[in-house]
C-alpha cells in the first residue's frame, strides 16, 4: 500500500478507481525514476514513487515515502543545482537539473531530474512531481569529450603560437636578406613582397600585391622564356636557377637582374607557392667586365714587347762567338725558356679573353685522334724526368676537332697530373671509343680534389684552398680547357677524392655526330 492509496486522493468512485490502478501500473512500467512530494506537507516530503525510482535508487519505497528527496544527496550538498531546485519549489516553476546523488549502497549517479509543480485551480501548488534518470554514463561521455576538447584546445594554441613563432621567425629573416624576394600563388599573383624588392624598384606594396607578376611596372617579368619556366615549377617542381633580365625599369633605368625561383611549402600552413629570389647584378656585371677589358689589354700589352725580347734572345743565340764561355750560351737558354713559359701564361690569359668575348676560332680537321695523343704525350715526357707517362687502349678514329686545341688541353691535363702529385711519379692515360665519342682520362696519384671542388676548378682564377705557395698557377688552365671542349660538343670532368688521386677524362664526338 502506498501513501496514494492511503488516503492522499479521493478514491471513493469505483470508475476514478479503476483508472487510478491503471494509471498507477502505467507509472510503474516507466523505466524513469518518479516521483509525487506534497508541498502543502512540512519540507515537501515525498508520498509517492514508482518501481523505476526504487531501482535508480536502491531504495525501497518504505524507505522513500515522507523523506525530503534530499536524502539522495547524503553528505553532496554543495550543489549548485540545489540553488535551482529551490528556487523552482519556491515560485512553483518546472526545472532540471543533472545533480548528483547516492544509491543506497553509497553508490554516486548522476540524476538527471525534471521537477514541475502541479497546481490546483486558485494557482496554489499542491504537489511537485519529478521524473529521473540515471544518466551518470552520459555525463561521464560528456566529461570526457570535454576533458578532450579541452586538450585539443591547448594543442591548438600551442601549435597556434609555435606556426605564430615560425612566421615571425621566416618573416624576420625574409625582411632582412639582401635580396628582393616575392611569393606568388600558383595564379602568379603577388602574395608579398619583401621590404628589399620595394627599395630596389622604387615600388609600394600597393603596386605590387594582388597584381599578376606579369603586369607589374613595365611588363619587365612578361618574357616568354620566364614565363614557361615559371610556369613549370609547380607541376614538375624544378625550380628556375640564374634567369638574366636585363630590362630598362620604370623609376631605376637599365638593370641586369638574376632571378631564382622555388616552390615553398610550409606545413599546415600552405602550400604550392612560389617564392622569387631577385639580385640586382647590374654592378657586379660592370666591375667583371673592367677586370677582362683589363685583362684583355695588359695580356695584349704584354704580348708585344714579349715576342721582341723572344727574337732579340733568338737573335743573341745565333750570334754567340765561337770560343766564348759556355756560361754565357747556357744564360742564354735559360732567358729562352723563361721567355716561353711568360708566353704561355700571355697566351694562355688571352685565351680566357677571347672566350670571354666569345672570339675563339676553332679551325677544325680531321685528325688521327690516337696519333695526336702520342705525339702530345711523347713531347711532354721528353721534358720530364720526374715522371713516368704510360699510355693504354686506342679509339682508333679519326675525329674532326681543332687539332691545336685539343692537343692544349691534353698538355694541360698532362702538367696539371705532373704539378700536382710531385712524389708519384706514375702516370696513366687510357684511350677508349665508347658510343658515338672518344675519351681519353690522364690519371695521377696525387693529392686529389675535394668533392665540394670538383665543379668549382673548372672556374675561372680558382684553384684550391692555399697551394698557391707549393704549386704557382693563375686557375685558368682547366677553366679554358674545359671552354675548348664544350666548343667542340663535348665534356670534360674529374673523379677524384682528397689525398687518392685524380683522373681527368674528357670526350669528344665522332664526326658523323659532330656533322
Ligand atoms: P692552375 O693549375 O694554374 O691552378 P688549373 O685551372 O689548371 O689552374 O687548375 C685549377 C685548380 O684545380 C688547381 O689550382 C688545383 O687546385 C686543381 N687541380 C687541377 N688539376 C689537379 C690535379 N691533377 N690534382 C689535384 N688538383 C688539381
Amino acid at each position: 500500500m502506498n501513501s496514494l492509496q492511503n488516503g492522499a486522493f479521493d478514491l471513493s468512485n469505483e470508475t476514478t478507481r479503476e483508472d487510478f490502478n491503471l494509471l498507477l501500473k502505467a507509472l510503474d512500467a516507466s523505466i524513469s525514476g518518479i516521483i509525487l512530494t506534497d508541498n502543502r506537507l512540512p519540507d515537501n516530503p515525498i508520498i509517492y514513487c514508482n518501481k523505476a525510482f526504487e531501482i535508480i535508487t536502491g531504495y525501497d519505497r518504505s524507505e522513500i515515502i515522507g523523506h525530503n528527496c534530499r536524502f539522495l544527496q547524503k553528505e553532496d550538498r554543495d550543489q549548485k543545482e540545489r540553488a535551482i531546485l529551490r528556487d523552482a519549489i519556491k515560485n512553483g516553476k518546472n526545472c532540471v537539473v543533472d545533480i548528483r546523488n547516492y544509491k543506497k549502497d553509497g553508490t554516486f549517479f548522476y540524476n538527471e531530474l525534471f521537477m514541475s509543480p502541479i497546481k490546483d485551480e486558485n494557482g496554489k501548488v499542491n504537489y511537485f512531481i519529478g521524473v529521473q534518470n540515471d544518466v551518470s554514463l552520459r555525463k561521464k561521455a560528456e566529461q570526457d569529450l570535454r576533458k578532450q576538447q579541452e586538450l585539443m584546445e591547448k594543442r591548438v594554441a600551442e601549435r597556434t603560437q609555435s606556426l605564430k613563432e615560425n612566421e615571425d621567425y621566416l618573416a624576420s629573416i625574409v625582411q632582412t636578406v639582401r635580396e628582393s624576394l616575392i611569393v606568388l600563388n600558383p595564379e602568379f599573383k603577388v602574395l608579398s613582397v619583401n621590404d628589399h624588392f620595394l627599395k630596389t624598384f622604387k615600388v609600394t606594396t600597393e603596386d605590387t600585391e594582388g597584381r599578376l607578376l606579369y603586369e607589374l611596372g613595365n611588363g619587365q617579368w612578361n618574357i616568354p622564356a620566364l614565363k614557361e619556366l615559371l610556369e613549370s615549377i609547380l607541376p614538375t617542381n624544378n625550380p628556375v636557377e640564374e634567369f638574366e633580365v636585363e630590362h630598362d625599369f620604370p623609376y631605376i633605368g637599365k638593370k641586369l637582374m638574376i632571378l631564382n625561383a622555388h616552390r615553398i611549402e610550409l606545413e599546415g600552413q600552405y602550400k604550392d607557392r612560389i617564392l622569387i629570389a631577385i639580385e640586382d647584378i647590374t654592378d657586379r656585371r660592370e666591375i667583371e667586365r673592367r677586370k677582362d677589358d683589363f685583362l684583355s689589354i695588359a695580356s695584349h700589352e704584354l704580348k708585344t714587347p714579349l715576342t721582341t725580347i723572344k727574337g732579340l734572345v733568338q737573335i743573341m743565340q745565333r750570334m754567340v762567338p765561337p770560343g766564348l764561355d759556355e756560361k754565357f750560351s747556357s744564360v742564354l737558354d735559360k732567358t729562352g725558356v723563361y721567355v716561353d713559359r711568360l708566353n704561355n701564361l700571355i697566351a694562355e690569359l688571352l685565351d680566357v679573353s677571347r672566350i670571354q668575348t666569345g672570339n675563339i676560332e676553332l679551325h677544325k680537321d680531321l685528325f688521327d685522334f690516337d696519333k695526336a695523343v702520342h705525339e702530345a704525350v711523347e713531347t711532354i715526357q721528353v721534358a720530364t724526368k720526374s715522371h713516368q707517362i704510360k699510355i693504354s687502349g686506342s679509339t682508333n678514329e679519326n675525329v674532326s676537332a681543332d687539332e691545336s686545341h685539343i692537343v692544349q688541353v691534353i698538355n694541360n691535363l698532362l702538367s696539371n697530373a705532373i704539378k700536382y702529385a710531385p712524389d708519384h711519379k706514375e702516370i696513366d692515360v687510357y684511350l677508349s671509343r665508347v658510343s658515338n665519342f672518344v675519351k681519353l682520362s690522364v690519371k695521377d696519384r696525387g693529392m686529389g680534389i675535394r668533392v665540394e671542388d670538383h665543379k668549382k676548378i673548372f672556374d675561372r682564377f680558382y684553384r684550391v684552398g692555399d697551394i698557391q705557395q707549393r704549386f704557382p698557377g693563375m686557375g685558368i688552365g682547366l677553366y679554358i680547357c674545359d671552354q675548348i671542349i664544350k666548343n667542340h660538343g663535348g665534356t670534360l670532368w674529374v673523379e677524384s677524392e682528397l689525398g687518392q688521386g685524380s683522373v681527368f677524362s674528357f670526350t669528344l664526338p665522332l664526326n658523323k655526330h659532330a656533322a
